[in-house]
């Protein structure tokens, strides 16, 4: 069953026809299923069924507060990657001791957040870091769960923008320097070590890595446990891949039983931090057809939406499938789809063969709920685009286009130069 399908020769999301909402919100505009977020969240969960485990959806994939209330009301908890996300967990009504605190440079201000909101826990990054937080819950006179993030120096074989736990990466600590860490925590008087944790990257293919990866966590859990230091959390972070083109990313079933297999015997609660494999293929970006501009030896299809709406293809050469809203099975044509950003980066699609559409009409780009409007910017001084959520036959507006006011809030012209 697939929430984004053709009926009577229109593209639906679940069952409300995607030229409607076009029609309320205008275009460019993300699109998201709910049902697709909520069948992902049931089958990654379910996979999960034979361990004490919380999911931890990873906010930055994407973080309307609308899209968190759904993980919330599934029973998720939320990773955050800053004192905003953590805002944001909480106008979305997500438990406290369900939020995990990832990330390399936390600020005093964000460390305080956290620590008042008694989250779950802070994955600590660095010595720095823990040093910071140490003399943070002294003054605090607070007790503060914390859990070291780990580099456990695995290629995940994805793209170099997002491995995050090669040796060369910002990320986590190495093994050693955890283990000296966990000493210092469990010296102090408020550090609680409640857990470990790694993420060894992003649309990660394989369940090789994964399983290196939880095998080289478990195996340090045993050593701290000698140690006298015993953890109940055991966070392998997200990264499971989704299916952009023709990849075959493993079902969360078999990455699941792999990961279960480790912590066979192991009284560890398992965390995931999962992101796109829960919301990437829940959502699509609609843009507009504006011209078609033929050069020697060229074609290009210029759309409303551009690389500051969805960056993934301009930042990573990522492939998107770009369809039209209305279906057609005209001949097809060799274009680049490009936005109006002056950069000559700024592309959807290259080299694709599209079929022919006119000028006016609607094309939809697919697998783009995740890093989609969360990488979104202002460039060009582009107002970021509308958001809306489907349910069955009923569509919400969940984050308005902004306005032209919007896009100069907080801007001021110095008095020297007022007229
Ligand atoms: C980005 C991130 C995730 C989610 O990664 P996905 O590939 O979207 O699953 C999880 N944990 C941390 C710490 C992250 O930075």
């Amino acid at each position: 069953m697939n929430y984004f399908d053709y009926k009577n020769g229109a593209l639906y999301c679940e069952e409300v026809p995607v030229e409607n909402i076009v029609r309320a919100t205008g275009s460019p505009v993300y699109i998201y299923s709910y049902r697709t977020i909520e069948r992902h969240y049931k089958v990654f969960d379910n996979a999960f069924k034979g361990v004490p485990h919380i999911i931890c959806y990873s906010c930055k994939a994407n973080s309307n507060i609308a899209i968190l209330r759904a993980i919330g009301r599934l029973g998720g908890g939320i990773d955050i990657v800053s004192g905003g996300e953590l805002y944001r967990s909480n106008a979305a009504y997500i438990p406290n001791d369900k939020i995990v605190f990832s990330g390399v440079g936390k600020t005093e201000e964000e460390i305080v957040a956290a620590i008042r909101s008694n989250i779950l826990m802070i994955n600590v990054e660095s010595e720095e870091e823990l040093s910071t937080i140490a003399r943070i819950a002294s003054k605090m006179k607070k007790h503060v769960p914390l859990s070291i993030r780990v580099n456990p120096e695995i290629d995940p074989k994805t793209h170099p923008y997002i491995t995050t736990g090669l040796k060369k990466n910002k990320f986590g600590v190495m093994r050693e320097d955890a283990m000296k860490l966990y000493d210092r925590i469990k010296a102090h008087k408020y550090l609680m070590p409640v857990g470990i944790s790694s993420h060894i990257g992003s649309q990660i293919l394989e369940l090789g890595p994964f399983k290196e990866a939880v095998c080289s966590l478990k195996e340090m859990v045993k050593q701290l446990k000698e140690k006298g230091i015993t953890l109940k959390f055991i966070d392998i972070g997200g990264g499971l891949g989704i299916t952009y083109k023709d990849e075959l990313p493993p079902h969360p079933d078999d990455y699941a039983r792999i990961i279960e297999e480790e912590l066979k015997g192991t009284e560890l609660t398992l965390i995931l931090e999962p992101g796109r494999v829960i919301v990437g293929n829940s959502g699509i970006f609609v843009t507009k057809l504006l011209y078609i501009k033929k050069v020697p030896g060229k074609t290009f299809y210029i759309v409303d939406g551009a690389m500051n709406d969805l960056v993934r293809p301009s930042l990573y050469g990522a492939f998107h499938e770009i369809v039209p809203v209305r279906y057609n099975d005209a001949k097809k044509i060799n274009v680049d789809v490009v936005g109006p950003v002056c950069e000559s980066g700024d592309f959807l699609a290259k080299d694709r063969d599209m079929p022919l559409v006119e000028s006016g009409e609607l094309l939809a780009v697919l697998s783009a709920g995740a890093y989609g409007f969360s990488m979104s910017s202002n460039y060009n001084s582009r107002r970021r685009v509308a958001e809306v959520l489907v349910r069955d036959a009923e569509f919400n507006v969940i984050k308005s286009r902004e306005t032209l006011k919007d896009l100069i809030k907080g801007e001021k012209i110095p008095s020297f130069m007022e007229v």
